[in-house]
């Protein structure tokens, strides 16, 4: 799953040419940076790579979320629809925009339900979050079609699943827009960092302004800029974009080898009976970053990761519904509306109203899942032993 593994000579090139100007920031100082523009070269990297028309480099993948919607115009009041099985970044972000987060069930493709959805539009919605989680995707024809009747924003929080597909066309790039992470255990990485794509100039003109104080850009001047709307500073550093750039260039091969090694494991995977794989909307768009499966029972799971650490191969295996992160069973400063700064009103009776609200079909779900990354640096012999380790442990758990 993550870049890092694979961190090398490239890498350490691209961040070379930065120091050598010593210009770390990425505007401006035209005559000393001496054609060095990292994070310019990786948006185009980024357009080339994933097919979406515009690209605007973020300090983070919650920064890159938070100027979503703000060039989206999601802000005080609105009503964002995402899961209840994400990274805890999907909802900072719309707390952060005084935005309310709703927050519904996952279905088995752990990810947003459509019927979920559907049924927690209210006149205040004004934009639907699906999050790609763990590589593969959401059913975004049902997605798109809901936003479409609803005319409601659609964006797709793909941090997790950069490389994956939906019918030809890369997640992140199918909404009104879509963002990815590059944070250090991100598919890609830049140390840290992200990125806003989106194929509307205009959402992209304004996420350009905002993540840099409001500057238009248009000028050669920097400082006789206009600040044509309120922006914050969310820029990337050349420092992480020369990482990045280094990065994007081995995508390919990273997606190759999580492919030989997720499915050599799947292989044994099947062999246990009883084990279900994850729904995954076009299979041939998996980014194949982990491996998903469920066990018949939420008995039969906890079974099988006390067995799998007896047997010291837990590593890389997560149970989600345990996990302190990634679902709202918890996320108890969520549902209690804990914060350092005042919340509005209407974003805290949602947050509270979160301790009632019914995720019994996402624990069904959840309560079965369990997630294996996948490493980029596994020898295939490697991989061949864990899948064996795998398979005689869970016989004895299913049996
Ligand atoms: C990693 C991640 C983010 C946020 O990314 P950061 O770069 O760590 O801020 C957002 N959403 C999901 C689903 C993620 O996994």
């Amino acid at each position: 799953m993550p870049g890092f593994e694979l961190f090398g000579a490239e890498e350490k090139k691209e961040v070379n040419d930065v120091l050598e100007t010593g210009i770390l920031m990425r505007y401006g100082f035209d005559g000393p940076r001496k054609g060095i523009w990292k994070s310019k070269e990786l948006e185009a990297a980024v357009c080339s790579t994933f097919g979406a028309q515009y690209a605007q480099l973020t300090s983070s993948g919650t920064a890159a979320l938070t100027t979503a919607m703000a060039a989206l115009g999601v802000g005080a009041g609105d009503e964002v629809i995402m899961p209840a099985f994400t990274f805890v970044a999907s909802f900072e972000a719309i707390l952060s925009m005084g935005a309310i987060p709703v927050l519904v069930d996952i279905d088995e493709s752990l990810t947003l339900s459509p019927t979920a959805v559907k049924a927690a539009i209210t006149p205040k919605t004004k934009c639907v979050m699906p999050v790609h989680m763990c590589g593969s995707m959401a059913d975004m024809d049902a997605l798109v079609d809901i936003c479409k009747e609803h005319n409601l924003i659609l964006l797709e929080d793909a941090c997790q699943s950069i490389g994956g597909t939906y019918k030809g066309k890369h997640l992140g790039t199918i909404g009104h827009a879509g963002t990815f992470s590059f944070d250090f255990v991100k598919t890609i990485t830049c140390g840290e960092g992200g990125v806003v794509m989106t194929n509307d100039k205009d959402v992209y003109t304004k996420s350009d302004a905002f993540t840099d104080h409001g500057h238009d850009h248009l000028g050669v001047d920097r400082g006789a800029d206009l600040h044509p709307a309120l922006g914050y500073n969310f820029r990337i550093s050349e420092l992480h974009a020369a990482v990045g750039l280094a990065q994007i260039k081995k995508l390919d091969t990273f997606l190759a080898i999580q492919k030989k090694h997720n499915q050599i494991l799947r292989s044994y995977l099947e062999q246990v009976p009883g084990i279900q794989f994850r729904v995954v909307p076009d299979p041939a768009g998996d980014s194949h970053s982990f491996l998903t499966w469920f066990l018949p029972s939420q008995q039969h799971t906890e079974n099988a990761i006390a067995a799998f650490k007896e047997a010291g191969i837990l590593a890389g295996n997560f149970y989600w519904f345990g996990n302190n992160w990634h679902y709202i069973r918890k996320w108890d400063h969520l549902k209690n509306a804990t914060s350092l700064y005042p919340l509005s009103k209407d974003q805290q009776s949602a947050l509270i109203a979160l301790q009632s609200t019914d995720f019994s079909k996402s624990d069904a779900v959840m309560s079965k899942c369990i997630s294996t990354a996948i490493s980029l640096v596994w020898t295939e012999e490697q991989v061949h032993e864990k899948g064996a380790a795998f398979l005689a442990v869970l016989q004895k758990v299913v049996a």
